[in-house]
């Protein structure tokens, strides 16, 4: 798989997509696959909903990415809501389904999940999850990391020496948490390295595209949010089209300064918006 600079001296691009929440939307979401497909990414990944019963929802989307669009998928799995036998099961699906590459994840506590039900998982942290696979799986593992630190991580050292003992039970690559400010991430692109994180790593960038989006997906991520776009918000946050445009821009200027700098890959977190995704993409 293409999947970071190193393979063509390119910077990769990718992008992260999630399965509809109901089966009749089914068809719009395969249209928008088709679409974020004709951008040429060189994969797209597909998030699982922890603790849901549609695992095969994921499935069914990253199965559609690959046989029918004939591009790479990534299929996110989490140890929330998976028994050894259902990952068993669920590694056998992917197989049959033709997909050969996941991103393993610990996954929060769903609403639904009580403290006790979250903290007997019987995998506990995505490094069980990535030690069970590669024992008992050939699949392509890659992980997730964070410029900013986890927000459960008591200090950055300690998240990071978590995340090197991940990469070493068997990562080919990581998928950055998003961030808005990228010194962040080549702060945490120089502390992997020193501690000898050598895999590609993906940086996550999500378009503030709309002024709730801070208030849910950004607020639950732990990343910090600058001035600037903070001011963005409070400029433009009340027209809708004004502040697509903005954020598009905010997330353009940010992938500039990443490719200057010689990142291996950006992954887009496209929230299933085709019109920004497309407008970002012909931008870059
Ligand atoms: P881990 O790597 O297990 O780390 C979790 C915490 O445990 C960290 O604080 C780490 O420092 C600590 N830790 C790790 N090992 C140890 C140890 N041995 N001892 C003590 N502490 C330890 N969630 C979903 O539910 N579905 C998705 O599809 C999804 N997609 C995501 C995609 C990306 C790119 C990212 C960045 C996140 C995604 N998430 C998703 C969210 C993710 O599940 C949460 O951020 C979760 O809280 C942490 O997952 P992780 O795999 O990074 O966990």
């Amino acid at each position: 798989m293409t999947e970071n600079k190193t393979d063509n001296n390119r910077t990769g691009l990718s992008f992260e997509v999630f399965p509809p929440k109901k089966d009749e939307e089914f068809d719009n979401a395969y249209q928008i696959m088709q679409e974020l497909g004709k951008l040429n990414p060189d994969f797209i990944s597909c998030t699982y909903g922890a603790g849901g019963s549609r695992a095969s929802k994921t499935i069914e989307i990253a199965s559609y990415i690959q046989k029918e669009l004939h591009l790479n998928s990534i299929a996110h799995i989490t140890c929330v809501g998976f028994t050894r036998d259902m990952l068993q099961q669920n590694c056998d699906a992917l197989k049959s389904a033709g997909i050969n590459h996941v991103l393993a994840l610990r996954g929060d506590r769903p609403q639904t999940m009580t403290d006790e039900q979250f903290n007997n998982r019987e995998f506990y942290y995505a490094a069980d999850l990535v030690h069970y696979l590669k024992e008992h799986t050939n699949l392509q593992i890659a992980g997730a990391c964070y410029p900013e630190k986890h927000y459960e991580a008591p200090d950055f050292e300690e998240d990071l020496r978590h995340l090197k003992e991940k990469v070493d039970a068997g990562v080919s690559s990581l998928i950055s948490q998003m961030f808005f400010d990228n010194n962040y991430f080549y702060h945490f692109l120089d502390k992997a390295k020193a501690l000898g994180i050598n895999v590609p790593v993906h940086a996550g960038i999500m378009p503030i595209t709309t002024a709730k989006q801070l208030g849910t997906t950004v607020s639950l991520s732990g990343s910090s949010v600058p001035k600037e776009l903070a001011d963005l918000i409070a400029t433009y946050g009340d027209d809708k089209e004004d502040m697509r445009k903005a954020g598009v821009d905010y997330a353009v200027r940010q992938i500039h300064d990443l490719k200057d700098h010689g990142v291996d890959g950006i992954h887009i977190y496209s929230m299933n918006r085709v019109k920004s995704t497309r407008e970002i993409c012909s931008m870059i």
